[in-house]
């Protein structure tokens, strides 16, 4: 019996290690001085990991490059839902513990800036965070009209200092409005925004209906209102994060791959991920990455998914 179970244990962790080796999870560190990955969407405090911890986990995964995305201050408002949406709705910290966690990590991480958009505070506390170097505003994911008066503040305070804006887009919940947001992107050409999230990847399907819910499977057909906001304006890119980006990536494969080369300037690598691992099934980061090395078509398209088209985007 000994032998049996002690073969067992071995083929089983030979299993284990080939599959690491095939999603491309082992060895993401000597990788990383080949490949940089730049990872868009991190936060600190996220669902109460730590520190030490978020920064294994992107060590794991091979990412050479995070963004921090802040929350907003806490406040009790309807934008916030009374509190239910302080700290993202997930326990992520504010500016300045993203700007500690940076300024104990120089070059692996920078960070965003964020507030509650209506707020009187808004715009300046964000201005004080993009004049110490906030690479964008966001994650912006409050209750308000994405065409509000506060809103298009912080769409102006982006004009001013040419920094995207990144908004979680969810139906009733976070930016209402998706429809009519066609409206900002025109009315702002020189703001680049990042969409994300469930409404965002929903709507990359033609015949998405809310009844289908947040994370809708099967079929696609191309041409729904995300698919054509990346075609029709220049200004507007996807953020490839969480598992709504996982789930739009891998519920019909074969649409994916023609998305992913229409859209191969316009989609970024993103995280959004609570786990410790870094590696295996409770990493969606990692999982997203490896479905973008098997479905992007070539290396050239790869690279500019998990790097290159950030690096433009961001300039740092
Ligand atoms: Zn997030
Ligand atoms: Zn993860």
């Amino acid at each position: 019996m000994t032998q049996i179970d002690r073969r067992g244990f071995l083929t089983t962790s030979s299993l284990a290690l080939i599959g690491l080796a095939v999603d491309g999870s082992a060895g993401a560190g000597a990788a990383a001085a080949d490949e940089p990955v730049i990872d868009i969407h991190q936060h600190v405090g996220y669902a109460g990991r730590a520190d030490d911890a978020l920064v294994a986990h992107q060590r794991a995964m091979g990412v050479t490059t995070t963004i921090l995305l802040p929350a907003g201050r806490s406040v009790r408002t309807p934008s916030t839902h009374d509190g239910v949406s302080n700290g993202l709705q997930a326990q992520c910290l504010g500016n300045e513990a993203c700007f500690q966690l940076v300024a104990a990590h120089a070059k692996a991480y920078v960070s965003g800036a964020n507030e509650v958009p209506d707020l009187d505070e808004a715009v300046p506390e964000i201005e004080r965070y993009l004049k110490r170097g906030a690479v964008l505003i966001g994650e912006q994911k409050f209750g308000v009209e994405c065409d509000s008066p506060a809103m298009q503040k912080i769409y102006q305070l982006a004009q001013a200092y040419r920094v995207p804006v990144l908004m979680h887009w969810q139906l009733d919940m976070y930016n209402y409005g998706f429809e009519r947001f066609g409206t900002m992107l025109a009315k702002y050409p020189r703001v680049n925004f990042i969409g994300h999230a469930q409404t965002w990847w929903a709507n990359i399907d033609r015949k998405h209906t809310p009844q289908a819910g947040l994370y809708p499977k099967g079929p696609v057909t191309p041409g729904g209102l995300t698919d054509r906001y990346l075609s029709d304006y220049p200004n507007i890119y996807g953020d490839l994060s969480a598992g709504s980006g996982l789930n739009a990536l891998t519920r019909d494969e074969d649409f994916t791959r023609d998305f992913l080369k229409r859209h191969q300037s316009k989609l970024l690598y993103g995280s959004d991920c609570t786990d410790v691992a870094g590696a295996g099934p409770t990493c969606q980061g990692a999982q997203t990455i490896a479905a973008l090395r098997r479905l992007a078509g070539s290396k050239r398209i790869e690279r500019k998914l998990l790097h290159d088209n950030a690096k433009t985007l961001f300039r740092f």
